[in-house]
C-alpha cells in the first residue's frame, strides 16, 4: 500500500529515540533513555555512543556539518557550524563527532546580550546539549545539510545567558512541586508531571517585491508610514475565508517542512486582518514546543520567500488593522495520562488545587505576567483590535465561577446541549465555557490560554514566568501539606482560601470596557500600559524572591534580563526613528517634490487656460508644500533627539506626528510619484 504523505515525511529529519536505537548498543541505549526520562547525569561512554549514533545517521543523510543551536536573549536563534572533517593520529582524513563536541560547545559570549556580565577580555560562554529536545537536520536553500543540536547557553560562571536555561529550570521545578502536591492528594503513582504548550502563531504574508521597496519593513519589520487602506476588516470576510491558491501553496509546503522536523502542524487559516494568517501545531512538552516555535517562524519565512512572499511576524506591521499575537496554551499532565487542568477529571480536588493555584499565582504576580510580554512591538498591539488589554485578569467562564462559588457541590456537571432548532442538524454538547477574545489569560476547559504574547516574541520567557509562579505556589502548598496532620482537609482549606483571597483577578466580561478598568483599580490591580513601565518589575523584591525561592534565576540573572530587554526596547525605537528619518528624506520628500514640480510646471503651462483650473493646481501645490514643510520640520525635531530614556516619549510622539502628516499626504500623491507600495497595494 502507498504511504500517505504525512507518514512518508514525518520526523524524517528528526533524530528521534528510534533513530538512536538503530545505531546504538541496546544496553547503552536503555541507559540513555532511563536518564533522559527519569533524570540524572549522562556519563561519558553513553554520550559517546549517542554522538556516534547521531553522526552515523547524519552522514547517511548527507549531512556535512553540525551546530550547537541556542537561543541567546536576542529573540532569535544562534548557531556556529562545524564540519565533521578531522584527521586521526596517523594523519588520515576522518569524519569525527566526539562526546565532547556533542555535550559542550564554546562561544564568545561577549557579543551576545549579557547585560554587561561578560567583558570582551573574559568572554567565554558555553553551549550545553539539551537532550530533552531532539536534534534535527536542516537543509538550507543552498542544499547544505546541517545537524542541529539544541543547547542551553551560559557564561563561564554558569550564568544563564539564554531563553532555554531558565525554561528548563522552571520545567524541573514545576515537575518536582507538582509531584509533591499530588502525593498528598493520593496520586502516589505519579512520577513525572509535564508542562504542555500549544503555541498558535499569527503572521502576515505580503509580496516580496512590495516588501523590498519599503525600507521600514526591511529594517524594522513594520510600516512606519502608510495611509489607512480603503477597506480593512469591516466585512469580517478574511477570517476563516477561502485560502488563496498561492497562499495555500506556501502553507502546504510549510506543513511538509515542519512535519519532516517532527512538528505536528495541524491548523492553518486566514486570520482577521487582510493578508494575515495563523498556523497551529499540536501541543508538545514546553521545551520542545518552544524550540518548535522558533522553527515554525523560520520555516514560514523561508518558504514564503521561495514563493515570492515576505512573512511578517511583527506585532503591528500595519496601523489601522489587527496586529499579530501568539497564544500560549498551557496545561500540566501526569505520566499516568491525567491532565491536571482539565475540569472534567474525576478527582475534583486535584483539579481545584491546580486551578486555584494558578488563580492565586496570577493574582499575586500579575505584574510579572504582564512584564513577560513587554516588548516594543507589543506596545503597538495591545489594548485594541481584538488584542488583549494591558490590564491582567483571568477569564474562567460562568460555569467554573459557579463551581468555585459552590465548592461543596460535588454533583456531576450537566452537559449543556447545542440545539439549532433544525431537525436535520445534530444536537451536540457545548463546551464548558465560552471564549473571550479580550481576556489576556483565559481558561478554556482543559488549559489556560495566555493571549497577550507578541507574535515575534520567543515563547520561552512567558512560559518560564508562568511555570515559576506556579512552581512557587505549588511549593508553598506542598510545604503546608507536609506539615498537615490531615492533608485532605487541609487541601480543601487551601483551595477555599486561594479563591477567597485571589478571586479579584477573575473577570469574565469585556476587557476593553472602561468600567472594568475602573473596577480593577478599585480591586487594587495596577495596569502597566507600556513596556517601559514593566522592566523594573524584574528588580522588585517579591519577584527577585520568587525566582530565587524556586531557583530558576538568581538576582544577577534577573538583572541581566531586565537590562537586556530594556536595551532592546530602546534600540528598537532608535532604529525605527533612524529608519523613519531616512525613509522620509530619501523616499518621501523627493517624490513629493517631484509631484510639486509637476504641478508647478503644469500650472505655469496652463497660463492660457481658465483661472479656476490654475487655482486648483496652485491649491494642491500649496497644500502639498505645506505638508512637506511640516514633515521636514518634524523630521528635524526627531533627528535632533538623542533618544535618551527621558526623551523617549517625545520621540515616539514625534514619530506618530510624522506618520499623521504623511498618511494625510499619501492620498494626494498619484501612482506615478508614489514613494513606495501603499497599504492597499500590500494588503489586497
Ligand atoms: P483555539 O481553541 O484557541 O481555537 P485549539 O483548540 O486549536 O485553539 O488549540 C490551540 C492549541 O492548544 C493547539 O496547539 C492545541 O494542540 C493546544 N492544546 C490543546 N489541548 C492542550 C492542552 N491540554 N495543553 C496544552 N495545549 C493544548
Ligand atoms: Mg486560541
Amino acid at each position: 500500500m502507498k504511504k500517505s504523505i504525512v507518514k512518508k515525511v514525518f520526523a524524517t529529519a528528526l533524530c528521534t529515540d528510534k533513530v538512536l536505537k538503530r545505531y546504538m548498543n541496546i544496553f547503552t541505549y536503555n541507559k540513555y533513555i532511563r536518564i533522559k526520562y527519569e533524570g540524572g547525569q549522562l556519563d561519558t561512554p553513553t554520550a559517546k555512543a549517542v554522538a556516534k549514533a547521531m553522526k552515523t545517521w547524519a552522514l547517511k543523510n548527507g549531512v556535512t556539518h553540525y551546530t550547537h543551536w541556542f537561543a541567546p536573549l536576542t529573540g532569535k536563534t544562534a548557531e556556529k557550524q562545524v564540519s565533521f572533517i578531522d584527521i586521526d593520529h596517523k594523519g588520515k582524513l576522518i569524519e569525527e563527532f566526539s562526546a565532547k563536541s556533542l555535550i559542550k560547545g564554546e562561544a564568545d559570549a561577549s557579543s551576545f546580550p549579557n547585560g554587561g556580565e561578560r567583558m570582551t577580555f573574559e568572554a567565554r560562554g558555553y553551549s550545553v546539549w539539551d537532550y530533552t529536545s531532539p536534534a534535527f537536520i536542516k537543509e538550507n536553500g543552498a542544499g547544505n545539510k546541517v545537524l542541529y543540536i539544541p543547547t542551553a547557553f551560559c557564561s563561564y560562571n554558569g550564568t544563564a545567558l539564554d531563553e532555554k536555561t531558565p525554561l528548563l529550570r522552571s520545567i524541573e521545578a514545576l515537575n518536582k512541586e507538582s509531584v509533591r502536591v499530588l502525593k498528598h492528594l493520593g496520586m502516589t503513582d505519579v512520577k513525572n508531571v509535564v508542562c504542555n504548550i500549544g503555541g498558535e502563531q499569527e503572521y502576515f504574508l505580503i509580496k516580496y517585491e512590495d516588501f523590498e521597496r519599503r525600507l521600514d519593513l526591511k529594517v524594522t519589520n513594520r510600516t512606519l508610514l502608510g495611509a489607512k487602506p480603503t477597506r480593512s476588516q469591516e466585512y469580517y470576510s478574511h477570517y476563516f475565508g477561502i485560502i488563496d491558491d498561492k497562499i495555500s501553496e506556501i502553507m502546504n509546503k510549510v506543513d511538509i517542512e515542519l512535519w519532516k522536523l517532527g512538528i505536528m502542524a495541524k491548523l492553518q487559516h486566514n486570520e482577521v486582518a487582510p493578508s494575515q494568517f495563523e498556523l497551529v501545531p499540536i501541543f508538545a512538552p514546553a521545551n520542545i514546543s518552544s524550540d518548535q516555535n522558533q522553527l515554525i517562524m523560520e520555516t514560514i519565512t523561508k518558504v514564503a520567500k521561495h514563493y515570492g512572499y515576505a512573512a511578517l511576524f511583527h506585532e503591528k506591521p500595519f496601523n489601522y488593522v489587527n496586529g499579530s499575537g501568539k497564544h500560549i496554551n498551557w496545561s500540566l499532565s501526569t505520566d499516568t495520562g491525567i491532565n491536571l487542568i482539565d475540569s472534567n477529571i474525576e478527582n475534583r480536588d486535584v483539579f481545584l488545587t491546580f486551578f486555584t493555584a494558578m488563580i492565586a499565582g496570577i493574582d499575586r504576580y500579575y505584574k510579572l505576567i504582564r512584564c513577560s510580554t513587554a516588548h516594543r512591538g507589543n506596545d503597538l498591539r495591545l489594548g485594541g483590535d481584538e488584542a488583549p488589554p494591558t490590564l491582567i485578569s483571568v477569564f474562567v467562564g460562568e460555569n467554573i465561577e459557579e463551581m468555585l462559588n459552590k465548592l461543596n457541590d460535588n454533583s456531576k456537571r450537566k452537559k449543556s446541549i447545542l440545539d439549532m432548532g433544525v431537525n436535520c442538524l445534530p444536537k451536540t454538547s457545548k463546551d464548558f465555557c465560552d471564549r473571550n477574545r479580550t481576556s489576556p489569560f483565559a481558561y478554556t476547559t482543559n488549559k489556560f490560554e495566555f493571549r497577550m504574547v507578541g507574535s515575534s516574541q520567543t515563547i520561552s520567557w512567558p512560559i518560564t514566568c508562568i511555570n515559576t509562579i506556579m512552581a512557587n505556589v505549588l511549593k508553598e502548598i506542598a510545604d503546608k501539606l507536609d506539615e498537615a496532620t490531615d492533608p485532605k482537609t487541609e487541601i480543601k482549606n487551601i483551595i477555599k482560601s486561594n479563591i477567597e483571597k485571589h478571586k479579584r483577578i477573575i473577570f469574565n466580561g469585556n476587557g476593553y470596557d472602561k468600567s472594568w478598568h475602573e473596577e480593577a483599580a478599585r480591586r487594587g490591580l495596577v495596569e502597566y500600559r507600556n513596556s517601559i513601565d514593566c522592566f523594573d518589575i524584574l528588580k522588585e523584591k517579591d519577584i527577585v524572591d520568587l525566582f530565587d525561592n524556586t531557583k530558576i534565576l538568581d538576582a544577577s540573572e534577573l538583572t541581566l534580563r531586565k537590562s537586556t530587554y530594556e536595551k532592546s526596547y530602546f534600540e528598537t525605537i532608535k532604529v525605527e526613528a533612524k529608519t523613519l528619518v531616512e525613509l522620509v528624506l530619501k523616499n518621501v520628500i523627493p517624490n513629493i517634490n517631484k509631484y510639486i514640480i509637476e504641478l508647478d510646471t503644469t500650472s505655469k503651462s496652463a497660463k492660457d487656460s481658465r483661472i479656476e483650473i490654475k487655482n486648483l493646481l496652485i491649491d494642491s501645490l500649496n497644500k502639498l508644500s505645506k505638508l512637506s514643510t511640516d514633515l521636514l520640520a518634524l523630521i528635524d525635531k526627531l533627528g535632533k533627539n538623542n533618544f535618551d530614556k527621558e526623551l523617549l516619549n517625545t520621540s515616539t510622539k514625534t514619530m506618530e506626528d510624522i506618520r499623521k502628516v504623511y498618511d494625510s499626504i499619501e492620498l494626494y500623491i498619484p501612482e506615478s510619484t508614489k514613494p513606495f507600495p501603499s497599504y492597499n497595494d500590500m494588503l489586497f
